[in-house]
């Protein structure tokens, strides 16, 4: 039976995992669940999976969902991000599920890092704002980080049995989003209701808006260099509109060994969780006939250049990468709630990244006030 605890169970990857959960109960027990502020959600999952502890950002959150519990569910309510921190590092779990949004899920994937548990991990955020930091403590305390971002999960197949130094390149697929082979023209005045309808796949707001500019695809290329320690000249991206083949790896030999399947996170959700074994489901099956033609092309880089500020971090190295996110976590933002435009978002980001003098090899501290100065610095020049 492995446990596992959950930061974010009541998102689009949250509700995916407790998916995979209710399908393989004799397999996994969830003992804790967490969530920023839907109560009415998580009451429901505490009666359907009797977790031991919930975890709730929001503190008036907290405090509704403690008076909507019956008194004869016995659980632990916990709050603010101490709660998040004491579900991360339990005594009883094997592994925490990273299925929160935006880099708050650093601390407490920091925390249960130093508790020595594994982490299934959907927030890429993390590694992009502290990929360095976040891997080393990994590697001392001898944890494996098991990808479930559905690119990172096929590579981390492809590599299945491989050595990592005769990686050539990594080649990462991209569905292109919901603007692919549009022109700026075309972008300049598009909608966030445009830009959140993916081709594809179903997803949170962020990740959805982070898709339509390709920055999804930034975050992964950086998610990649850490995951699997290759460099930013050995990662390709390459625009595959069916999303059929999740990414592929070359090696020295020219040999490329790619992961297929159809586009469902329930998959890589519960490779990580079943990890190093395969388990049956009933997920649908790949009928390639059917599916007759995949297609290939180069991403356009001039129309989406977040994908180019994406690679620049990386080759600048640093801090760069982290101030790319949290930037754009506050950009991504204000353009849900309409308050800057499609192109604002590219453009203050490289305005922010230009302001900032870089740390070499940060520490979480130095991290978290980059981070703060990021936020407060990309805020003032959208007033
Ligand atoms: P989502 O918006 O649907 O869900 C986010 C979850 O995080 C919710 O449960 C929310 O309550 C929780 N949360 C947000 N802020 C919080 C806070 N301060 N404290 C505690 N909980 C908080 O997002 P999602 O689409 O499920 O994505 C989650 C992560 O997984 C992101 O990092 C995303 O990039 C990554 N990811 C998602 C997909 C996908 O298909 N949705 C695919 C690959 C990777
Ligand atoms: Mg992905």
């Amino acid at each position: 039976m492995k446990k596992i605890s959950i930061l974010g169970s009541t998102g689009s990857i949250g509700k995916q995992t407790l998916d995979v959960v209710r399908q393989h109960k004799d397999k996994f027990e969830v003992v804790a669940i967490s969530a920023n502020s839907s109560v009415d959600l998580l009451l429901e999952q505490i009666k359907e999976f009797k977790p031991k502890y919930v975890a709730v950002y929001n503190e008036s959150s907290y405090i509704k969902l403690k008076s909507m519990i019956p008194s004869d569910i016995n659980i632990e309510v916990l709050c603010g991000m101490e709660g998040l921190k004491t579900i991360s590092s339990l005594p009883e779990i094997d592994v925490l599920l990273t299925a929160i949004v935006g880099m708050i899920g650093l601390v407490p994937t920091l925390e249960a890092i130093k508790a020595g548990k594994d982490i299934a991990l959907a927030n890429k955020e993390t590694l992009v704002c502290a990929g360095d930091l976040v891997m080393s403590e990994a590697k001392k305390m001898g944890v494996s980080i098991l990808p479930v971002d559905s690119e990172h999960s096929a590579i981390f197949q492809c590599l299945n049995g491989e050595n990592n130094k005769e990686i050539e390149k990594i080649i990462l697929t991209a569905s292109g989003g919901p603007f692919r082979g549009k022109t700026k023209e075309e972008l300049v005045n598009v909608t966030k209701n445009q830009a959140l309808k993916h081709p594809n796949w179903s997803m949170g707001r962020k990740i959805s808006i982070d898709s339509s500019t390709l920055m999804n695809k930034g975050l992964e290329v950086i998610e990649a260099k850490w995951l699997f320690g290759v460099e930013h000249d050995k990662i390709d991206v390459v625009v595959h509109p069916q999303s059929i083949i999740h990414s592929m790896v070359q090696f020295i030999d020219s040999s490329v060994i790619a992961q297929l399947g159809c586009p469902d996170m329930r998959l890589p959700i519960q490779y990580a969780l079943s990890y190093p074994n395969r388990i049956e489901c009933d997920f649908e099956r790949l009928d390639l006939a059917k599916i007759a033609t995949l297609t290939f092309e180069n991403p356009d880089m001039d129309t989406f250049p977040c994908l180019k500020l994406a690679y620049e971090t990386l080759k600048m190295g640093g801090t760069y990468s982290a101030v790319l996110n949290s930037a754009n976590e506050i950009l991504v933002s204000e353009f849900l709630e309409e308050k800057i435009g499609f192109y604002d978002i590219p453009k203050y980001i490289e305005k922010t990244l230009e302001a900032h003098t870089s740390i070499e090899k940060p520490t979480l501290e130095q991290i978290l006030d980059i981070d703060k100065w990021a936020r407060e610095y990309v805020s003032g020049l959208i007033k």
